[in-house]
């Protein structure tokens, strides 16, 4: 039997959209390169700044799939990060990333599919692939594609989102950190959590955990935190204040 493809998960996640042009052939697809007795032309299809030629499985052919067509025409695919099985599509915002990441058994059944996107404007539906394990699978990431181990990124990740309450994302990401940062963070622990963020640091996936993380969330408890420090400082001053006070008045009542 014939596994589904990328795009006819989506096809079907995308509620069957009607597709113009469909023309009876007997040919390949021209990006999935499945036979087909039916397709759109590609010229019809595919916009004059297609530029994944490298993606596409036959590229002699001229007619492109109901399916393939179908959701290349989808712009929702293409603007949002989306995970997809055949009945499902969820398009993610960004601080909604890491939930369907970390427990994409809740969400999907079966053969399903993952596509990020940072820049907005890529293709990713064709590209992906067609992934059966919510705990370990292919994330297609605009033009690169990487394994998103589960079980072994958790940790990664709960260590980077108790980092970044005291670093920033760029200090993170790249290594450089401020030293009073890590004086403050404590010098044993900050080793700690280095030796693990340089077995992935540089790596697609390093950076897709430190792009979604939540700033917002972050920036609250920074905040929050900021706010306390300066009211205990506020209160050393004014008991210390009191203590000269004190201490003048009982010099005066020496004499
Ligand atoms: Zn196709």
């Amino acid at each position: 039997m014939r596994t589904i493809t990328n795009t006819e998960i989506l096809y079907s996640a995308l509620g069957n959209p009607k597709v113009e042009n469909l023309e009876s052939i007997d040919t390949n697809c021209l990006i999935c390169g499945k036979h087909i007795a039916e397709g759109a032309k590609a010229k019809k299809v595919l916009s004059s700044n297609f530029t994944n030629w490298g993606d596409c499985k036959d590229r002699i052919s001229q007619y492109i799939c109901k399916e393939c067509a179908g959701v290349i025409k989808a712009r929702e695919v293409r603007v949002n990060s989306f995970v997809a099985d055949a009945n499902n599509l969820y398009l993610l915002k960004k601080n909604d990333i890491e939930d369907y990441l970390f427990n994409l058994g809740k969400y999907v059944t079966g053969e399903f599919v993952v596509g990020i996107t940072q820049s907005f404007k890529k293709h990713n539906s064709f590209r992906c692939k067609v992934n059966s394990d919510p705990k370990r699978y292919f994330i297609r990431e605009e033009d690169r594609e990487y394994v998103f181990d589960v079980n072994k990124l958790k940790r990664v990740y709960e260590y980077l989102n108790d980092a970044y309450l005291q670093f920033s994302k760029d200090e993170l990401q790249t290594g450089n950190y401020k030293m009073i940062s890590i004086e403050q963070f404590g010098l044993e622990k900050f080793a700690a959590y280095e030796d693990l963020f340089r077995q992935y640091r540089g790596s697609a996936q390093f950076n897709l955990l430190i792009y979604m993380m939540n700033s917002e969330k972050r920036n609250e408890y920074v905040k929050a935190k900021q706010k306390a420090q300066k009211e205990e400082k506020a209160r050393l001053k004014a008991l210390e204040k009191e203590k000269k006070k004190a201490a003048k008045t009982k010099q005066i009542s020496l004499f």
